[in-house]
This record gives structure tokens, sequence and C-alpha cells, in this order.
């Protein structure tokens, strides 16, 4: 499978005619999801701090420790969000933030209990990065913090923190941050205990196809091992505001990585469209692309924000109008993709 992935990948994604590569894509996601459904979560993002000492280079959230415009959530001030939320028809929120350098594992326990005593709702959180971060300022290992994680009320784990699992594009990029190895064995350890997590891909960064195509078969093969993830999300980078100067690449390149991704990615059933960077329109184009999902309402996104990427918020009824204009059925779901309401 190693160098056929490879082999295979590179056809699709440098030769393919990008019509008839979406054609197989969409037979593809149609067999695996043949009840012409496409699903969406009413979510919430809460980023319950921009301090980081990761510093990213293509990153234009993060903010230094004592910067004027750096921010830390209280408890409280993370619950009223969440129960905005759910007053709004959440059912989950995606809780993730900068690499503080001062919150320990208590801090993390602490807000984790306190959200389920007074705003229970699904907590999707805590990227591979900030897991990492979190065991070296707490001095404690992996398998005991995320035990202990669970034990408090953390539910799943998003794929954030993998951009491109490469290191050469990681040491120019991120150096800072968890390396391939270290994400890798961050998720596959959750998988051993239990807890899903998504994977991601964010591509336009100076790598190279192949590079791209390493990335996915770290998932596939990680996948085949633990089959733990729930869904791919692919997305591109958004420059604005950062401090790199890649041009944004156009939506025909998406459509191409999306697609091979639904094809190569054999063993992960659900692909997520991502309006939030690519726009309705493009992510309406990604259901005949390999996407089944549409993503979530996303209230209150701050990271691709602040990189410049403004596309009006969208509620339940707009994606399922988006949805119903494309052909399909709108349906509300849970983080583990259980239809929970046809819209
Ligand atoms: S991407 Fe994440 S880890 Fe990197 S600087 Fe931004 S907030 Fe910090």
């Amino acid at each position: 499978m190693g160098t056929d992935f490879i082999r295979r990948g590179t056809t699709l994604l440098e030769g393919a005619d990008l019509l008839e590569l979406g054609a197989e894509a969409d037979s593809l996601r149609r067999e695996a999801h043949p009840q012409n459904l496409v699903t969406f979560i009413n979510d919430r993002n809460i980023n319950y701090t921009n301090i980081c000492t990761g510093r990213c280079r293509f990153c234009a959230f993060h903010r230094s420790p004592g910067a004027r415009d750096s921010y830390l959530l209280s408890y409280g001030e993370i619950g009223s969000r969440v129960e905005e939320a759910r007053q709004r028809g959440a059912v989950q929120i995606l809780l993730q933030g900068g690499l503080h350098p001062e919150l320990e594992l208590d801090w993390y326990l602490g807000l984790l209990r306190y959200l389920k005593r007074n705003h229970p709702i699904h907590v999707h959180g805590f990227s591979a990065p900030e897991i990492d971060h979190i065991c070296r300022v707490s001095g404690i290992g992996l398998k005991p913090a995320l035990a202990a994680l669970v034990e408090a009320g953390l539910d799943s784990i998003p794929g954030g923190g993998a951009e491109i699992l490469c290191s050469r594009v990681r040491r120019r990029l991120s150096p800072r941050k968890v390396g391939v190895g270290r994400w890798l064995e961050i998720h596959e350890t959750a998988h051993g205990l239990g807890i899903r997590t998504t994977a991601t891909l964010v591509y336009g960064m100076g790598e190279t196809f192949r590079e791209l195509l390493v990335h996915l078969r770290h998932l596939h093969r990680l996948q085949e091992r633990t089959g733990g993830f729930t869904a791919f999300i692919p997305w591109s980078f958004q420059p604005a505001n950062t401090r790199l100067n890649y041009e944004k690449t156009g939506p025909a390149h998406y459509l191409r990585i999306l697609a091979a991704s639904r094809i190569l990615l054999d063993n992960i059933v659900n692909i997520q469209a991502s309006w939030v960077t690519q726009g309705p329109d493009i992510a309406q184009l990604a259901l005949f692309f390999g996407a089944n999902d549409f993503g979530s309402t996303m209230l209150e996104e701050n990271v691709v924000r602040a990189a410049g990427c403004e596309f009006e918020a969208m509620d339940e009824a707009r994606i399922a109008r988006l949805i119903r204009e494309a052909g399909f059925t709108p349906a509300l779901r849970t983080q583990d993709y259980r239809v929970t309401r046809l819209l």
C-alpha cells in the first residue's frame, strides 16, 4: 500500500481530469452514504485563550503573553458562551486555545468539571499541540493526562495542529509545535483509550504533492490500526495577517484535493466540506467531489477569521437550504455522526 498509495495519489493530484476525479469521488461517497443525506452539527467554537508560545508562522490568531490584546477567558465567561450556544440549539462546543505557558492540567480539569456540572454539552476539545503542551507544562505522561481529561469531561478531540504531517514543512513553519510522530502518537493513544478524534489537513504552505500524500498516508495507516477517526477535514491555508506570503490557492485545487482524499482515504467514512474557508458556494460543489458533511454552524469562529477569512456566519436554516439546493436532505448530527433530526 505504501508506494502504491503515493503512486495512485500522484496520478489523482497531477494527472486526472478534475471532473472525472469528482465523478469517481462522488460515486464512492454515494456508496458509503446511500441515503442522500448531508449532515452537519450545530456547535460553537470557543477559543479560551489567544496567548500562545507556539508562534507558528502561518497563525494570525496567537498573541504573546502580556500583549495588549491577549486574553484568557474565565470559567464563567466560557460557561456563558456555552449557555448562549445551547439556547441556539448547539449540542457541542469546539474548545481550543493557544499554548498558554502557565496553565497546568488542573486548570483544564477544573474547566471541564465546571462545564459538565453547570452547562453540560459535548466537549470536542484540545487538539494534539495543546495536549502535548499540557503534558510538558505539568510534567505528566500522555496516557495519564488523556485519561484525566476524559474523566473530567472531555468527549472527543479535534484534529487541529496537523496542518501538514511533514517534518520539512513543520521545521520551517511551526518548529515549536508537536512534530509528526507526536501528533500521530497523541491520536493513537486517544483512540486506544476509546476517544474518537478527527483528522485534518491544511495545504498551500509550500508543501509538495508528495508531502501532501505522505500526510494522507499517515492518516490512512493510523486509521487502519485504530479506526478512531470519525472524519477527515481538509482546508486551504489562509494567508492574510500571517508572516507567510504564499498565494491563496483556488477552488479547483481544493476540489481536487477533496476528491483525491475521498478516493485515497477509503477507511475514513466522513469527509467534511469547509464552508468557513471556501465559502458556501464551493462547499455546495464539494458535495459532488466526495464530501458528505457540511461541518458545523460554527457560531463564533476566530482562528481563520484572524487570517482574513470572513464568510458570513451561517445558521441551521441557511446550511439546510444550501444542502437542499444541492439536491440532498439536510440532517443534524452528533459528533460521532449519529443523525438526530432530518430538516
Ligand atoms: S497555530 Fe496554534 S500553536 Fe501555532 S501559534 Fe497559532 S495558536 Fe499557537
